[in-house]
Formats: structure tokens, C-alpha cells, sequence
């Protein structure tokens, strides 16, 4: 139902990149948000460097892919992962990742995986949010208390500034406030998993030319690994000066004792001219929360499921909640939407937080491989060939995280969804989780193609449902374009006559969801189009066979 007068349809608190997702989804359906962060929007700690492939396919629906993918960041720097003992020291193995400019999309993708760190990917964000007429953003204003009815939230706001409080109403509530989630506390929902795996100190540095000072070249990743095993990270921030370095500690360690300036030495293997910039205190969890909401709340992002950083999972998780609460806030604003569709939410996306965690667990102990890394440093041919054992079983481990892994980005599934139907067994996940197979069974995202006049088969998604026919002499829809027309749900009817593109889809009809997912696909229409629109656009109390 649309939001009654003097109610914002969607507050949204919090402008991490995950709130701000939700802002700019809900701005491209035109749907009036108001997003409230207490901070000004300034990024101290960057702790997002890798933007995955599907975030990427998201931002080209909103229209700024190619900003994300090549805003600045020098189109000739090697991404290479290198293993080392020091910057000047052995190098032990390495996954050689293409340049910039060297990269292209994969066949299943319009778009690639892009290092965007978080102090552009945020700014990036905002603008696009401030760009929508329909979004506000307040920066330096907390929300302080909410309270939820059968009709809307509401919400008590204050100016951080000057301590002035206001109350507003809002139909939706959707809380993007990040791990100690004041919102999901208050909902007194627990989260279940392991809140302490290790700690970490993230710190940013600057140096004139860091390559200068050793011979392995430029990298996208420099693994630094001791006779103790991997003990640190090194990343280039801007691909110039700014550089991260990420010390691993154990559970009990206290990342403040940590001396910055040591560890930089250290990872270099040598003195050089640098500049401590900050230092972050990080923990690693892995922890999804048991409920993704109530009633009219919603919660997304790190506030539902927060996972170690390896693999770069946790934002790009939180982006694929954004998208799916946007269509759904979107219907249920515009009045399409049935009453149970924001209950398939947490269907959807709580079984893709706990995937995500667990690949992200598996890519910590890809990181931290088993190995016998005590002669590591030895000069004698015994460390030489310990050295070259260790190198060859990192690089083969850690290929599976590093090495463009599709599966992990693109192959999540809304199995089981009461708002998806099923269309027998789903596809298996491949073992490697660099292959994807692109698939039009329901519940996944469906497959790209480029088209003839060069459009990619993903920009014909987005507004509303969009069905697909395929090939000149496939059935009629006049009934569900009735059906959808009759319950408001925007439906577009597109005929594809592209042999290719029909043998990839496998079916002659398929209706895909305004986030991209497949819902339903047959050779011919539904025996009872109102029951699948209805059931697609979740309103059908138990949803039944079509
Ligand atoms: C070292 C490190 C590296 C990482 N690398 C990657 C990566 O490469 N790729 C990736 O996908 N993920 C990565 N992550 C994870 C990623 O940083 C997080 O998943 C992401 O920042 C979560 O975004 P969010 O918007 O949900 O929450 P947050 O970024 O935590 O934002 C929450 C916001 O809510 C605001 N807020 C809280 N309470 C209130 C309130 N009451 N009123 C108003 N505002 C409030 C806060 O000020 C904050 O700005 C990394 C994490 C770490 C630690």
C-alpha cells in the first residue's frame, strides 16, 4: 500500500554502501526515501577494496558501471596475488591476474570484477543516490528509538550537531546500521555463529613509489608469509601512493599493541620513506542473524551477516540484500505487491548470507593453508625446496578465491522462495567455484547474452517483471499480460528471435523478476495466469502448483 500522507514510504538508516544501495535502488523506482547516517559521510578506514562482478552488473543498471570500473586507478597495474617472504625477499608463488586494461568481461557477464575501494565506491554511491529527486540523504543524524505499528514505524531522529530531535513516520524501516546493529538489537534478534575467529590491525599507508623500493613489481596483492605462514596482507589502495597492509593476529591478540611503522618495515624487509595515514582494529566473525526483520522492519547489509574479509564477500552480500528489499519495498509502495512478498526476503537473502559466510570461511582457510612454513627463510637447498612446495600449494588454493570466482558472485539461488517456481531439482553447485553455468532454472539469475543491437540480455530487466518469448512462433501471453495488468504488476513482454540466446534460456517462455532472478519459465503459459502472478508477486497465503 502506498504510504499515507506525511509518512516517507522508506526510512533508511545508515549510508554504508549497503544503505546507500538501498537508496539508489529505491531512487531508480522512484520510491521517496529518507536515508539517515550519523557520520558525515567521510572514509577513514576504506575496509572494501573488491567489488564484485555482480555489484558491478548492478551499478550498470544504475548507470555508473564505468565509473566504478576505471575511476582512476592506473589501467597498466598488475593485479597479481604474490606470495612472499618480504617485499625484498623470496618470492614463493604467484597468480598472475590481468591488468585493467588487459581484463574483459567474461562470456556469462556484461561486466567484470573491479577494484573500487570504498572511499570511491561510497561517493559513487551517494551521488547517485542525491542524483534521484525521490532520495534524501542526511548525514550527522541518528536515530535514536523506533516503534513499530500495523500501519507504519515511527521513528525518533536527532541532529547530531545540535541535539535536535524530531519524530517522522515511515512506512518501512529498513536498518543498514552495520555489525552492532542498534535496530536488530532492539528487535532482540540474536545472530548465531562464531563472533570471534581472529584479529586483525588494517593500516594505511603512503609511500612516493613502493615498487621502487624492491624487485617482484607492482601487484594487486603481496601475501606476506613467515615461518609462522601467511601473517599479512599488502594491497595498493589508489595504485599509486596509498597502500593497505592487513596483520593477522590470533584470537586473543591485542591488534593495539602493534607497532604500525614496525610492521610496514617488516613486510618490506627493509626501511623506507612512508607515512602512517590510520590504523583499524579489526575482529573477524562469521555470524548470520536468525532473523532478517519484523513486521515492517527490515534489516540488511553487516547488521544481518558479517564473515571474514577474504574473498571480499561481506559488502557485495549486503549489495544483493539492497536489491532484493528495493523491488519488493517498490510493489509494496506502488501497490502491487501481495502481503507476503517482504516475508520472502529473509527466505531470499538469509540462505544467501550463510553462503557467503561459509565461502568466505573456506577462503580463510584457503588463505591459511597447512603447511610446514618453518624453513621458509632457510638458504639451503632444503629451504629452496620448501619454499617452492609452499609457493605451489598456496597458489593452488588460493587460485579458487582469487582467480575470478563467478560461482561465488554470480550462483546464488532463490531455491525454495515461496515467490519462485520450481522447475524441478535445481542446478548442482560446481565444486570450483570459478564455474558458472549459466542456467533460466527459477530461483537464479538469469543468463546474459548480448544482443543483436549490442544491449546485454541483463538491461532488459529491472522496472517490472519482464517476460521473455523466444523465437517468432512462441506461444501467446495475452492471458498473463492480462492477468498481470489486472493486479497493477508492470510486466514487459519482449520477443527475442535469436537462436543462441533461446538454446541458453531452454524454455519458450520465461518470466524474469525486476532484480534479474528468474520466478517462472515453461515451453507454454500457465493453466491459471492469476495464480502465477499472484504468486510471483507474493500474494497467495500458501503458494500452490502452476
Ligand atoms: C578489512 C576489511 C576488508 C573488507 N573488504 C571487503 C571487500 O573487498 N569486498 C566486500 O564486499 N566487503 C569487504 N568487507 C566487508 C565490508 O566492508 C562490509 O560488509 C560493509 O562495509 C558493510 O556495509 P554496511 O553498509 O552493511 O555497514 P557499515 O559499512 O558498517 O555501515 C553502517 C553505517 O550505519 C551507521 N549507523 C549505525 N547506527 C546508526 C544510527 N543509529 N543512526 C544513523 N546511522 C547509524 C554507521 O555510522 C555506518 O556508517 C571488508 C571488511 C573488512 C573489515
Amino acid at each position: 500500500m502506498a504510504a499515507a500522507e506525511g509518512t516517507i514510504p522508506v526510512l533508511i538508516v545508515g549510508g554504508g554502501p549497503v544503505g546507500l544501495a538501498v537508496a539508489v535502488e529505491l531512487g531508480w523506482r522512484g520510491v521517496p526515501c529518507l536515508l539517515v547516517e550519523q557520520g558525515d559521510g567521510s572514509i577513514a578506514d576504506a575496509k572494501m577494496f573488491a567489488t564484485g562482478i555482480r555489484t558491478v552488473e548492478f551499478c550498470r543498471r544504475w548507470g555508473f558501471a564505468e565509473k566504478v570500473k576505471d575511476w582512476g586507478f592506473p589501467r597498466d597495474f598488475p593485479f597479481d596475488n604474490v606470495f612472499v617472504t618480504t617485499l625484498v625477499g623470496y618470492e614463493l608463488g604467484r597468480i598472475k591476474v590481468p591488468t585493467i586494461a588487459e581484463t574483459h568481461p567474461p562470456a556469462c557477464s556484461p561486466e567484470q570484477f573491479a577494484h573500487c575501494p570504498q572511499f570511491i565506491f561510497d561517493p559513487l554511491l551517494a551521488a547517485a543516490a542525491r542524483g534521484f529527486p525521490s532520495v534524501t540523504l542526511r548525514y550527522r543524524c541518528r536515530l535514536e528509538s523506533f516503534a513499530e505499528d500495523a500501519e507504519g514505524v515511527t521513528v525518533e531522529l536527532r541532529d547530531v550537531a545540535s541535539d535536535r530531535r524530531e519524530r517522522v513516520r515511515a512506512g518501512y524501516l529498513v536498518a543498514c546500521d552495520g555489525f552492532t546493529s542498534f535496530v536488530r538489537k532492539t528487535l532482540g534478534i540474536g545472530m548465531t555463529g562464531r563472533p570471534v575467529i581472529n584479529r586483525s590491525a588494517n593500516i594505511m599507508f603512503r609511500t612516493p613509489n613502493l615498487a621502487a623500493i624492491h624487485d617482484k613489481g607492482n601487484a594487486g596483492r603481496y601475501v606476506l608469509t613467515g615461518p609462522q605462514g601467511p601473517w599479512a596482507s599488502l594491497v595498493p589502495a589508489d595504485g599509486k601512493t596509498l597502500w593497505r597492509l592487513m596483520v593477522h593476529g590470533r584470537e586473543d591478540w591485542d591488534a593495539d599493541s602493534i607497532d604500525p611503522r614496525e610492521a610496514v618495515r617488516r613486510a618490506a624487509g627493509r626501511d623506507f620513506d612512508f607515512q602512517i595515514l590510520n590504523v583499524g582494529n579489526r575482529t573477524r566473525r562469521r555470524m548470520v542473524a536468525d532473523r532478517y526483520g519484523h513486521g515492517r522492519v527490515f534489516l540488511a547489509g553487516d547488521a544481518v551477516h558479517v564473515m571474514p574479509p577474504n574473498g571480499g564477500l561481506g559488502m557485495n552480500t549486503g549489495i544483493g540484500d539492497a536489491v532484493d528489499l528495493g523491488w519488493k519495498l517498490a510493489a509494496m509502495h506502488q501497490g502491487w505487491g501481495g502481503a507476503q512478498l517482504m516475508a520472502s526476503y529473509e527466505d531470499e537473502r538469509r540462505p544467501a548470507g550463510v553462503r557467503a559466510c561459509d565461502e568466505a570461511i573456506r577462503n580463510l582457510e584457503r588463505y591459511s593453508t597447512k603447511a610446514d612454513y618453518s624453513h621458509v627463510l632457510d638458504e639451503t637447498p632444503e629451504g629452496a625446496a620448501a619454499r617452492a612446495e609452499i609457493g605451489r600449494r598456496l597458489t593452488t588454493v588460493n587460485r579458487l578465491a582469487w582467480d575470478s570466482p563467478l560461482n561465488t558472485h554470480l550462483g546464488y539461488r532463490y531455491d525454495g522462495s515461496p515467490i519462485c517456481v520450481a522447475d524441478g531439482p535445481p542446478p548442482p553447485e560446481p565444486e570450483d567455484a570459478r564455474h558458472y553455468d549459466q542456467s533460466s532454472h527459477p530461483g537464479g539469475r538469469a543468463p546474459h547474452a548480448w544482443l543483436a543491437d549490442g544491449r546485454s540480455t541483463l538491461d532488459l530487466f529491472g522496472r517490472g517483471f519482464t517476460l521473455l518469448r523466444f523465437g517468432r512462433d512462441a506461444p501467446g501471453v495475452g492471458a498473463l499480460a492480462d492477468a498481470a495488468a489486472a493486479r497493477r504488476l508492470p510486466l514487459d513482454v519482449v520477443t527475442l528471435d535469436e537462436p543462441e540466446i533461446a538454446t541458453l534460456y531452454a524454455r519458450k517462455l520465461v518470466l524474469v523478476r525486476p532484480d534479474g532472478h528468474v520466478a517462472w519459465r515453461g515451453d507454454a503459459p500457465p493453466s491459471d495466469a492469476f495464480a502465477l502472478i499472484d504468486r510471483v508477486r507474493g500474494a497467495l497465503a500458501t503458494p500452490g502448483p502452476n
